[in-house]
């Protein structure tokens, strides 16, 4: 009966995180996949319950307030909650619940990299023809020799890479180029609570 469910809150007071543990589990980072608040936007929703009650509790809570990844609501739980209670061998159907969850992430993941490589390809031919005048952009329809089309496209690219803007993740304040940036943090940044 030592088992609690806790939350964890955005500055707005809206839950980010719902988990279930004992002992110091909501303080520590390791086991998280989401960044740890600061303790005053750590919340204890119910207390001394038995494992099973503090489970239960945490599915329901994940289910009354959805999950961001697959759509249906404002937390960052990759799961359904249930997982990782200790001297429980999960049912058949926990583990199918499990799985499908895990697919339903990896869906999403090959989603979000699909539109991110569509948007990059989309960002470049409008920078391509940006940097060309209008008589070259002329010329390069006109062009139909596939070398100088190569050799055109390595010379946009090159000068790209120049004008490379470092910026400053605001969730982690990691700095760095603004394209690898794009694709590893801001939206995407691991410490996104939003
Ligand atoms: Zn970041």
């Amino acid at each position: 009966m030592d088992y609690y469910v806790y939350e964890y809150l955005r500055t707005d007071n809206t839950p980010y995180y719902i988990g279930k543990g004992r002992k110091n589990r909501a303080f520590t980072k390791q086991g998280h996949t989401v960044p740890l608040p600061s303790k005053d936007r750590i919340r204890f929703i119910a207390e001394n319950l038995s494992a099973d009650d503090a489970k239960n509790l945490e599915i329901e809570l994940i289910s009354k307030y959805g999950r961001k990844d697959i759509g249906t609501g404002i937390l960052r739980n990759m799961t359904d909650g249930g997982e990782g209670s200790p001297g429980r061998i999960a049912t058949a159907e926990q583990k199918r619940k499990m799985k499908e969850a895990r697919a339903k992430q990896i869906t999403t993941e090959e989603t979000r990299e699909k539109m991110r490589q569509a948007h990059t390809g989309r960002v470049h031919s409008e920078k391509t023809l940006d940097k060309m005048s209008k008589s070259a952009s002329v010329r390069w329809a006109n062009t139909t020799d596939d070398t100088i089309r190569i050799q055109k496209i390595k010379e946009a690219r090159a000068k790209q890479d120049m004008t490379q803007r470092i910026v400053k993740c605001p969730h982690c304040e990691k700095q760095g180029g603004h394209r690898n940036m794009a694709r590893y943090h801001f939206d995407n940044c691991k410490f996104n609570t939003n």
